[in-house]
């Protein structure tokens, strides 16, 4: 997670728990969090401080301009498909997700598998 590009707001919300969850809920999405602080001041005292957020599109690249995997084939010759956005292989490859990882994750997965299965 990126802390250092955040602009505007002034502040970070450090330790902030919806601040973790709606970061993380973005990079799902392939979204960008942009946070707003809205503060409010009258005659300079503060009166509130009003914290939003929007996600915001990252732009894709198109598949046909993505570099070549280049993988090595098990018959030898180099991989020709396009990578997965933001890596370096295709989806073959490696590219692609390798599922949740944290326990909170796992468990989900597995509420939903569950249900989905009825
Ligand atoms: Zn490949």
């Amino acid at each position: 997670m990126s802390e250092g590009n955040l602009t505007g707001g002034g502040a970070l919300w450090p330790g902030d728990k919806l601040r973790k969850n709606v970061e993380a809920a973005a990079c799902r999405m392939r979204r960008r969090v942009v946070w707003i602080e809205e503060t409010t001041a009258i005659d300079g005292v503060l009166i509130e401080t009003r914290r939003s957020y929007e996600f915001e599109r990252i732009p894709i690249t198109p598949k046909s301009k993505r570099p070549l995997c280049g993988a090595r084939c098990r018959d030898g010759h180099e991989c020709r498909a396009r990578c997965v956005e933001g890596r370096k292989r295709c989806r073959l490859h490696g590219g692609l997700s390798t599922g949740p990882k944290t326990e909170a994750g796992r468990l989900r997965i597995a509420e939903s598998n569950r249900r989905r299965a009825k």
